[in-house]
């Protein structure tokens, strides 16, 4: 029998990888520690991170939700988010997940989630359906950061 995956090599606050109990984000000094910005991915950090116009922190879901896979809520990094807003004095959650169907699913999920608790934007993608965020390049990335709008 397989051991239950562990969650080793990820930050204990957004779960982007790292060495460290927190990851080089989470513990600079100089980040806003009240604006999150949710993605699927690791690599959904790194490519914001290429940016440099995003200077809040993050929250890694580790997924996008896919009944067909199995993946619901309940398996993606979305309580420890909902903890995290609840009890850090989010001003704003930037959902920043590809435009994929299982990311449209995720974005509406979280939004609805958490439009009581703060204020909610998504990132304005000029990206087709279906586009990956990952490979967007960084002026596009900058450009959708930046025309984000509020969940409505
Ligand atoms: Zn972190």
């Amino acid at each position: 029998m397989v051991q239950a995956k562990q969650q080793v090599g990820l930050c204990q606050s957004c779960f982007h990888l790292s060495a460290e109990p927190l990851c080089n984000i989470c513990r600079h000094p100089q980040r806003d520690s009240l604006t999150l910005c949710v993605v699927a991915d690791s690599r959904d950090v790194i490519a914001l991170e290429k940016t440099r116009e995003y200077i809040g922190k993050y929250h890694v879901l580790g997924g996008t939700i896919s009944p067909m896979d199995g993946i619901g809520p309940e398996q993606l990094n979305i309580q420890s988010l909902v903890t995290r807003v609840g009890t850090q004095q989010i001003t704003e959650v930037i959902i920043a997940i590809s435009p994929t169907i299982e990311g449209e699913t995720t974005t509406l999920y979280l939004g609805r989630l958490l439009k009581p608790l703060t204020k909610v934007t998504r990132i304005a993608f000029g990206l087709p359906m279906g586009g990956d965020l990952e490979y967007a390049d960084e002026v596009t990335l900058a450009r959708a950061l930046e025309g984000r709008r509020e969940f409505d």
